[in-house]
């Protein structure tokens, strides 16, 4: 374990001289400006946070930068294998990363309902605090407001993001060419259920644990080796099947994948089949598909299995002229169907 990675176990809560919980109003309340001084300064210190104006200067050389947001409302907010904080931060920079880009920094803004525990908050921020540090990020700039208790769900967190692109490929869905390879990172399925058997308080055999990951490194891999990419999505909310299906009408071309290369790990399988759920459309928080160039294909699968922790990268399928935005794929017993974007239900609250 890394020294950053063990400073939430040793850390104590900076507050402990204040109220267990947030409150928005009155004396008694913690006041907004040790909550940012005590939680959220000691956890993200930088000079950029420290210079506290009302916006951060950053220099950026770099001709091209790529920006990207999101929010996240994942419930519950603790999962297996994660939490709203390490998502808040794997998730706007592993969008980044997808653009080609590398990550450089962020911006956390935090809607906080009164009654919130603090130590829930400062287990969020130490989380957010060690991802950021894993992903080479920092967080320059923030935001908290607290609404009344009945007014959130606890906790919700936004986080934009700002990287750099340091070579001149574009990497966009209409980049994506005729026998492209389709390529997938890793197994799916981990992240949507991880949070649904733990919603629905399902117990295996063994625990199911959410793949959140940055994947900067693994991107920044192959572009370092030459790999000639074309598209990067991740397969997050609307899981694998929403990702073909995307580049598949962005592109105006045909996808055809083979199901039996899809790895699925088989307690995530025993899930998906316990609640009736397909994981081709089950969210993952630390998978992307890259379409490359066909020649490329082996020595990327090779770099995405360096990068992953159950080295299971797999070349999935291929770009083919056929029926612009059709997805088909050939099933275990040798068929072939049409894989929609909406025949599963998604899952609410799942990032
Ligand atoms: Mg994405």
């Amino acid at each position: 374990m890394k020294d950053d990675m063990k400073f939430s176990l040793t850390c104590p809560l900076p507050i402990s001289d204040y109220p267990k919980v947030l409150m928005a109003h009155g004396s008694g309340g913690l006041l907004m400006q040790q909550l940012i001084e005590k939680i959220f300064y000691t956890a993200f210190s930088n000079s950029h946070l420290l210079t506290a104006h009302d916006a951060t200067v950053l220099d950026i050389p770099q001709k091209r930068i790529a920006m990207s947001t999101d929010s996240y409302v994942v419930q519950p907010l603790f999962f297996p294998g994660g939490d709203i904080g390490c998502l808040a931060i794997n998730g706007t920079v592993n969008d980044l990363a997808m653009s080609g880009a590398h990550p450089l920094y962020l911006s956390a803004s935090f809607i906080l309902e009164e009654g919130l525990s603090m130590e829930t908050l400062w287990r969020v921020v130490q989380s957010m605090r060690e991802a950021a540090a894993q992903a080479g990020v920092s967080i320059v700039t923030g935001d908290t407001k607290v609404v009344e208790k009945g007014h959130g769900d606890g906790l919700f967190i936004n986080t934009t993001g700002i990287g750099v692109l340091e070579h001149d490929d574009i990497i966009s869905p209409d980049q994506v060419r005729d026998g492209d390879a389709v390529l997938l990172s890793g197994d799916i399925g981990r992240h949507g259920m991880a949070v649904m058997t733990q919603r629905e308080s399902l117990s295996f055999e063994s625990t199911i644990e959410s793949d959140s990951m940055p994947l900067w490194e693994t991107v920044n891999a192959m572009l370092k080796e030459g790999i000639r990419i074309h598209c990067l999505r991740d397969a997050t909310r609307g899981g694998l099947s929403a990702v073909l299906n995307e580049i598949a009408a962005a592109s105006k071309l045909q996808i055809d994948v083979d199901e039996n290369a899809i790895p699925v790990d088989p307690s995530v399988r025993g899930a998906c089949e316990i609640l009736g759920i397909d994981p081709l459309h089950v969210a993952n928080e630390g998978r992307f598909s890259a379409f490359v160039a066909a020649e490329n294909s082996t020595r990327a699968v090779e770099i995405m299995n360096h990068y992953s922790p159950q080295k299971n990268a797999a070349c999935i399928g291929s770009v083919v002229v056929g029926k612009a935005g059709l997805v088909t794929l050939k099933t275990p017993i040798g068929g072939c169907r049409i894989l929609d974007m909406s025949s599963g239900e998604q899952l609410p609250r799942i990032c």
